[in-house]
């Protein structure tokens, strides 16, 4: 866990530019944007990913929507849309070892969920 890049930044070890922060959860910028709103909602909780979830994390899985929908706000793309991805495991090409979603917006990200 202590080479998660993610839990740095949580840490506030390395810097990020967040959007928003509570007691359990952070959002920030993604360094490599895919869209013009590119922000990644973490939780605070190291959790491997999908897979690592258990019920006893059902309270910060739903307020990662609430703050998805937060993010949307402050990043004033609420009205024009915007799309949440989860990538998980190997086929999914999860990079980071720590539960993330990516909220993409900004412009039109095409009908298509796949490459
Ligand atoms: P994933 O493939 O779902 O694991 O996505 C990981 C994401 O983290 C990628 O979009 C990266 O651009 C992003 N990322 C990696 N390092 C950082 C960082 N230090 N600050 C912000 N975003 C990062
Ligand atoms: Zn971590």
């Amino acid at each position: 866990m202590n080479d998660c890049i993610f839990c740095k930044i949580v840490n506030k070890d390395i810097p990020s530019k967040i959007v928003y922060e509570d007691d359990s959860i952070i959002a920030f910028d993604d360094i490599n944007p895919e869209a013009p709103v590119h922000v990644l909602i973490v939780t605070k909780k190291h959790l491997t990913g999908i897979n690592g979830v258990e019920k006893g994390d059902k309270e910060v899985l739903g307020q990662m929507f609430l703050v998805a929908k937060k993010v949307a706000e402050i990043k004033g793309v609420k009205d024009s849309g915007y799309r949440f991805i989860i990538n998980s495991g190997r086929n999914g090409h999860q990079l980071i070892k720590h539960l993330h979603m990516h909220l993409l917006g900004g412009r039109d990200l095409g009908p298509k969920l796949v490459a």
